[in-house]
């Protein structure tokens, strides 16, 4: 028997020696996977190398081969585990697990050996010490039983774990697959280790058979459907089983009736029985083959049948939503799976190598998810050069796609889906379309995908028309926005244009008039002069007039150099600690009798107690008086005006606080449309040839400029203006507010004042010119 153990053990040696050396050979891919094959291997091949030495070799009087056997075993089980660990668990916690079961089967490994060393007479490996062991216990055996239970538990309940976890069938399925593995590699470590010759030899068939299905496993990254082939066994087996029944039943009944062949009767009563059988037979077949679909729960599908009413179905679709509907429902329906998804490419919009994809699903613009692909990753050569559907298993684990980077395969996995078709239209790739989990949770196999890209073909025409007539659509709404805005813009052009005109005129008749009186003036005195006739009095009242008028002229000449230097940015700007109480109070003061003149209300509320800001004083007073001037102006006799200041605190840190001063009154007000326009240079809503000429009338006139020069001198400020007004009514005065926003301190990075230099022409700046360089950068804090 020792002889026949013997040749088993060196067969099964030479048959695992094959399949290393075929391990080596063939293991490119993850070497570090390999590796612990190749050891799992090796420690095989000693373990039935121990049966080639004879089994009485004792030292110190106990014998050997027992705990040899075993320890090897121990080996064995480590290599493997780690295999299994390294092959299905989470990257993430992958070198943890490893580190701990290699832990494990050290201490158990090295209990073993010390509990050998403490028994006496060990049994370890002796003829049936299995049994004994309930009987007698003895250390070692117990550690040995023990060790194993514990590691075939993890490893067992580890396998089950990752098959219940996999969210791909395909990796559910590899999972499984090791449970299995596992399941024969601890049952013969069991035969080997019970220390009967049969039981060892046949531990050794299963040893050997292990090793082939962990090297099959490791090798090929898409193991068999092992719930298939359960079913197919169990269908076989079945077949088998009932032709055997029958077969059986027709000799019984033709032997137990004793049929005679030789006569007719006896011959036509054979013919029947057999008829019977066959009738039988056919019916029980059809039940096992419907039982095992039904345990498969798979219904056939005939892909030409799915193709023509998917087909059918999607041809209806017009729009591009529409489509992305009917395609999609009827995909889950016919392939009975779990959702799917159009991904429309856009080509448009390619960003470094990358094209944009736009996941339309059922549901909406909201559920679009979008993403980019690289025009180098191997899934899109696959889609886009092969023309070849795809499934998610091998974009995760086919070592074609390793070099795939990892942005592309989380794209990929958050789309949820498990299988992906090339839809061409006029040899290039303007869609995919993607198909998930099955509803029987089958992994996807060369059929599906065949049938998937079948139905990816025929969306493609139908999607090359929906998308053109989206095309159009947006093309439509955007030409209707591009003409409002032509429109817009042609307005506003008008509008300035009817500005710029009015400059000749105001020009021509705010420096015409006093120019005009002083000619006039000039004329009387030279007249009266010639007469003899100028007596003091006279002369006084004449010069007078002179100055006034002259004064007109220098206020309109220093309001345009004004709005000329904000112009270039050149406006200089000095600033100290100012209260706001006195730029306000600065700007009232000379004002004050043209209020009471024209019976108007002016009212200051807040100014007390708001912090100093840093201003540039006369130019700060200059821009609050032009604004409360038009109040004065534009607003009735026996009107109100009123001042609001408050401190605007920072909301975050990289903010100041501001002094927001409200000045509104119950005037004309501003029509909607001309809010922003007031604060062009020349802008003014009146005809001007129709004003009155007085500097505080009701409707004076005016060039044009206060509102140009305010909103200069308070972005130098580093701040903000603007106005609210419900519109323009000359019977309803509906009243107008401005807004004046200032920081209490310029913010380092605000903007900074501006000597008056000429501008470097483009030559002086080289050739690369920069920018007209906005008002808003450069006027600020000063020195
Ligand atoms: P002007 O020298 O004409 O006052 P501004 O630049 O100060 O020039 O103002 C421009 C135009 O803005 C004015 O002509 C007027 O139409 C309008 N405007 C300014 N302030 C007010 C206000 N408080 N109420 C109504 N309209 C105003």
């Amino acid at each position: 028997m020792d002889s026949i153990l013997s040749v088993i053990a060196l067969a099964v040696i030479a048959a695992h020696v094959l399949v290393w050396i075929f391990a080596f050979v063939r293991g490119s891919g993850d070497r570090d996977r390999v590796n612990w094959l190749l050891a799992t291997i090796f420690c095989s091949i000693l373990t039935c190398g121990v049966y080639l030495v004879a089994s009485d070799v004792a030292i110190t009087g106990k014998p050997v081969r027992g705990i040899s056997v075993f320890l090897m075993l121990v080996g064995l089980l480590a290599c493997f585990g780690t295999l299994v660990i390294r092959d299905i668990s989470n990257p993430d916690n992958r070198q943890r697990l490893v580190r701990s079961w290699l832990l494990a089967c050290g201490v158990w490994l090295l209990v073993l050996a010390l509990a050998y060393l403490a028994t006496p007479e060990p049994m370890l490996g002796q003829p049936e010490w299995l049994l004994r062991l309930f009987r007698q216990p003895d250390l070692t055996g117990l550690v040995a039983v023990l060790g194993l239970v514990i590691t075939g538990v993890c490893l067992f309940g580890f396998g089950y774990s990752r098959f219940y976890v996999a969210e791909l069938p395909e990796v559910a399925n590899r999972a499984l697959f090791w449970v299995l593995t596992s399941a024969l590699l601890i049952l013969s470590v069991v035969l080997i280790g019970s220390g009967t010759r049969f039981l060892t030899m046949l531990g050794m068939v299963a040893l050997l058979t292990a090793n082939v299905g962990a090297s099959y496993g490791c090798l090929s990254y898409r193991v068999f459907d092992i719930r298939m082939a359960v079913l197919l066994s169990l269908r076989t087996l079945g077949f088998i089983a009932i032709a055997a029944a029958m077969i059986f039943t027709a000799l019984y009944l033709a032997l137990t009736t004793n049929l005679n062949p030789g006569t007719s009767e006896g011959l036509i009563a054979i013919g029947a029985i057999a008829l019977l059988i066959a009738a039988l037979y056919v019916p029980l077949r059809q039940l096992i083959d419907l039982t095992v679909r039904l345990l498969n729960s798979q219904s056939a599908v005939d892909p030409s049948q799915v193709a023509r009413e998917y087909s059918e179905k999607v041809s209806e679709a017009v729009e591009l939503e529409e489509l992305v509907l009917v395609a999609t429902t009827t995909l889950n329906r016919l392939m009975k799976v779990r959702r799917s998804a159009l991904i429309v490419l856009n080509s448009t919009f390619k960003v470094k190598d990358s094209v944009e994809l736009l996941v339309m699903q059922p549901g909406g613009a909201q559920d679009k998810l979008t993403g980019f692909l690289s025009v180098y990753s191997p899934v899109y050569t696959r889609l886009a050069a092969e023309r070849q559907p795809i499934s998610q298993f091998e974009i995760e684990f086919s070592p074609d796609y390793r070099s795939m980077n990892a942005e592309d395969k989380l794209l990929f996995r958050r789309l949820q889906m498990s299988a992906y078709a090339p839809i061409i239209s006029g040899n290039t790739l303007i869609a995919v379309l993607a198909a998930g989990p099955m509803l029987n949770d089958k992994a996807y196999y060369p059929r599906d995908l065949a049938l998937l890209a079948t139905l990816a073909q025929q969306t493609g025409v139908v999607l090359r028309n929906a998308r053109l007539l989206d095309d159009m659509q947006h093309l439509n709404k955007s030409m209707q926005s591009l003409n409002r805005n032509l429109k817009a813009a042609n307005e506003q052009l008008n509008r300035l244009d009817s500005v710029k005109t009015d400059f000749v005129t105001i020009a021509s008749h705010e420096l015409r008039t006093p120019l005009a009186q002083l000619r006039g003036y000039t004329d009387i005195i030279d007249a009266l002069n010639d007469q003899g006739m100028l007596d003091q009095e006279q002369t006084t009242g004449l010069v007078g007039n002179l100055r006034k008028a002259t004064e007109r002229m220098e206020e309109l000449i220093s309001a345009m150099l004004d709005v000329s230097q904000i112009d270039v940015n050149a406006m200089d700007l000095r600033f100290t600690d100012t209260p706001p109480e006195s730029v306000l109070r600065m700007a009232i003061e000379p004002l004050t009798d043209a209020i009471k003149q024209r019976k108007l209300t002016l009212s200051a509320r807040g100014l007390r107690g708001l912090p100093n800001i840093q201003a540039d004083l006369p130019r700060l007073v200059q821009a609050f008086r032009n604004i409360i001037v038009n109040a004065i102006k534009f607003t009735p006799d026996g009107g109100r005006i009123d001042i609001v200041a408050s401190l605007q605190g920072a909301s975050n840190g990289n903010e100041v606080d501001q002094v927001l001063v409200e000045i509104s009154d119950t005037g004309v007000g501003i029509d909607r449309k001309n809010l922003e326009l007031v604060f062009k240079k020349f802008f003014r809503t009146y005809d001007p040839s129709l004003h009155s000429t007085g500097t505080y009338k009701f409707l004076g006139a005016g060039p044009g400029l206060g509102l140009t020069i305010a909103k200069g001198v308070i972005e130098g400020h580093g701040g903000r203006i603007w106005v609210e007004s419900p519109g323009h009514n000359m019977d309803t005065f509906p009243g107008t507010t401005f807004f004046i926003l200032l920081p209490v301190s310029t913010p380092e990075n605000a903007k900074r004042s501006m000597t008056f230099e000429p501008e470097p022409t483009s030559s002086e700046r080289g050739t690369d010119p920069k920018p007209p360089i906005e008002r808003d950068q450069l006027i600020g804090t000063r020195q």
